[in-house]
């Protein structure tokens, strides 16, 4: 693990409550240590070190007993993120809605039926990619995400795209790309060009809600989505997601 990886790693452990490390001998800790013949990387022999799916999991334990903000009080249940742990593909939307509430899934209304359909037309499937939301309980009303709310359940995102090291995330929407950057990007003029965010390339486009209202703006999705297929070296057929 370089530097800034545990620099990552350490603030992520703050964010979650943690005050201290136990790093005493026998401790399974990776990391730098001093010795007397200098520095020396410790290293955890692989079929020691937990598979990406199982941190993800228990990420999702610490999740789901959530009580960092209000939402917690509103929610049926936390919606945390479904998918391939090793996807090269991520999406990241704002937050569940009432259906997503009710199944504890991401995605699974209207609107995810959109984005379901515009995975099919990218040749890929829900299983491939792995999908997620930067705020992890319903909002009451569907009403956007406050601000506090936001910085609460951000480092849970940040965590997961820390774990499945994806090649490429696809924004949807102002939300998903303000708070996972934490910059104040417009989306009118981020939709379509690339950015990166820790080394992992960022495509922000519309979210599918807004499709549902304005079906013309599906043209400018499709052409973000091309661009991300070209990315992943997926071949570009004649499909495109239905009208
Ligand atoms: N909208 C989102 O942003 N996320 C969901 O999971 C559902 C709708």
């Amino acid at each position: 693990m370089d530097n800034e990886a545990l620099d990552r790693e350490l603030l992520f452990l703050r964010d979650m409550g943690f005050s201290h490390l136990d790093i005493g001998r026998g401790s399974p800790v990776a990391g730098r240590r001093g010795s007397e013949s200098g520095e020396q990387e410790i290293a955890l022999p692989s079929d020691r070190r937990p598979a990406t799916g199982d941190l993800l999991s228990e990420l999702e334990q610490i999740v789901t007993a959530c009580e960092k903000c209000r939402l917690s009080t509103t929610r049926t249940q936390v919606v945390y993120g479904v998918g391939n742990p090793h996807a090269d593909l991520m999406f990241i939307g704002e937050a569940p809605g009432r259906d997503e509430d009710i199944q504890g899934k991401p995605f699974v209304g209207r609107a995810g039926q959109l984005l379901t359909d515009i995975i099919k037309a990218m040749q890929l499937t829900r299983d491939d990619v792995y999908i997620a939301n930067v705020i992890k309980c319903r909002p009451p009303e569907n009403r956007n995400p406050e601000p506090d709310e936001l910085e609460q359940c951000r480092p849970y995102i940040r965590r997961q795209v820390e774990l499945i090291q994806p090649k490429v995330i696809v924004t949807l929407g102002r939300f998903a790309l303000q708070s996972l950057t934490e910059k104040g990007y417009a989306i009118s003029s981020a939709r379509g060009q690339w950015l990166e965010w820790n080394g992992i390339k960022v495509m922000p486009t519309y979210h599918p809600a807004y499709l549902l209202r304005n079906p013309a703006a599906k043209k400018d999705v499709w052409a973000d989505m091309k661009q991300v297929m070209a990315e992943l070296g997926i071949e570009i057929g004649n499909l495109s997601p239905r009208q």
